[in-house]
């Protein structure tokens, strides 16, 4: 078993233990899902809307490579260039390149998930480069030198005293300051970052094929700062971002606010089509978007986990998700976690060292009916078993327990002759390790289904 497995299960069985972690978690969820009903009611036909947007979403990623050219053909016609990067490692050298020739101190970034799968801090780290973080919550977890806990609220796992605490440690703040008093200086400190800065790194929410536009949307303002103060904007997009045309944007900028936060629309949503023209007095005066694929083109190619790629990163399912909820977003050990995570790592990164993650469900579908655009999750799961048993990725003892438990289930005879204690007593032996020891082991009924059938439909008594 790999090392990443073999700490997911030592984790896991930590944070499930973890009652305080478990209640701020189910409170931080049930503010979002009290939001969420009131976002829910702009729509007149929720489920239409769905589907609709589950339409699109499938028919631009079918035709990936199409919209992906109209996109750089347009964003270049507006000034803007265009990178295509393979692999993480590419885009992290590209961006280095940039940077080598303007050395800032430091880069403001925000709506940087992505870059969580690039390790772009720890990269830019390496070359003296200050990584400032302003999304509020993403600024929390830098301080706290943690990762994001979960991909729409990154900080989601701490509780305002815990934020206070932190402040109170790293900036000398006063003890318990309230949120609003946090925010405050928080803004104040980054006020100066934004004005000063040469470089600003953002993610993307949203890339429109039709008119070559990046599309960002946050409640802070932060992202619309890193990109307009500096004079280069980097923008880091995953390939599946793609939506065929700017029309689309009514759709979906609803679907994902109400879906992420509850809200009816997020605060601030801004189109990008290029750097500063001429005529315009603000904006970069150079815009660059660099296309990650790092392992997409493999959920691509996959005939039913390709779905996936509808993903627009709501983090809806991650909310409902009970094995989420339990061990937590940092167990995941991935960018990407919770069931969307669950599906789309093991074929983003080496399959067999995060296949367990689609193991790790209770399969009680609740991501499916909760994702806006309609991606059969919990059912992708299941073909990610599939393929892991395809690709055989399993040892002799299971390929061997899995052959006697073949011909034992398959004959009537076999499963009825051992009594029930014996049966039991094979259980414990078999399964007692992989079942857990905070867990009680199913056992079996004295008497067995067809003794029961007997007695119930043939009026036999024992
Ligand atoms: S899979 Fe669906 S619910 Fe989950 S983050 Fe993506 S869009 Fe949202």
């Amino acid at each position: 078993m790999s090392e990443i497995y073999n700490k997911f299960k030592h984790d896991s069985a930590i944070k499930a233990a973890d009652k305080e972690h478990r209640s701020r978690i189910g409170y931080n969820i049930d503010q979002y899902n009290r939001a969420v009903v009131v976002g829910k009611q702009q729509f007149a036909n929720l489920e239409l809307a769905k589907q609709r947007a589950a339409y699109i979403k499938h028919k631009a990623i079918n035709d990936l490579e199409k919209h992906l050219s109209d996109f750089e053909t347009n964003f270049q016609h507006n000034g803007g260039k265009v990178i295509w990067a393979t692999d993480a490692r590419q885009a992290v050298t590209e961006i280095e390149k940039i940077l080598q020739n303007i050395r800032p101190a430091y880069v403001v970034k925000s709506k940087s998930m992505i870059s969580e799968e690039l390790e772009l801090n720890e990269s830019l780290t390496k070359l003296g480069i200050e990584p400032i973080e302003t999304d509020l919550g993403e600024y929390i977890v830098q301080q706290a030198d943690e990762k994001p806990y979960h991909i729409v609220t990154p900080a989601m796992h701490k509780s305002k005293e815990d934020v206070a605490e932190l402040f109170h440690r790293k900036f000398q703040l006063k003890p318990h300051s309230t949120p609003a008093e946090i925010a405050a200086f928080v803004r104040e400190k980054l006020r100066d970052r934004f004005y000063n800065a040469k470089v600003g790194i953002t993610g993307a929410n949203f890339l429109l094929a039709d008119t070559g536009s990046v599309c960002l949307t946050e409640n802070e303002g932060n992202s619309m700062m890193s990109m307009a103060f500096p004079d280069v904007h980097i923008v880091v997009a995953g390939i599946e971002r793609i939506l065929p045309s700017i029309q689309h944007l009514e759709l979906f900028w609803p679907l994902l606010s109400t879906f992420g936060t509850g809200q009816k629309v997020t605060v601030y949503n801004s189109i990008v089509s290029g750097p500063r023209q001429e005529d315009e007095i603000d904006g970069p005066r150079e815009m660059i978007v660099i296309l990650l694929d790092n392992g997409r083109s493999k959920v691509l190619a996959a005939k039913h986990q390709r779905r996936a790629l509808s993903c627009i990163k709501c983090g809806a399912c991650l909310n409902v998700c009970p094995v989420y909820k339990t061990i937590g977003g940092h167990t995941y050990n991935a960018p990407y976690t919770g069931p969307i995570g669950a599906v789309i790592m093991p074929w983003m990164r080496n399959f067999k060292d995060y296949m367990h993650l689609s193991y790790a469900s209770t399969l009680c579908g609740a991501c499916t009916e909760v994702c806006p655009v309609n991606i059969n999750l919990h059912e992708l799961l299941l073909y990610n078993r599939n393929a892991d048993v395809e690709q055989k990725n399993y040892g002799f003892g299971e390929s061997a327990l899995m052959f006697g438990l073949r011909h034992v289930l398959g004959k009537r005879k076999w499963m009825d002759t051992p009594d029930y204690s014996l049966k039991n007593k094979a259980m414990s032996v078999l399964f007692s390790k992989s079942w857990g020891k905070t867990r009680k082991l199913p056992e079996f009924s004295e008497r067995n289904f067809k003794q029961l059938w007997e007695e119930r439909i043939e009026g036999k008594t024992r």
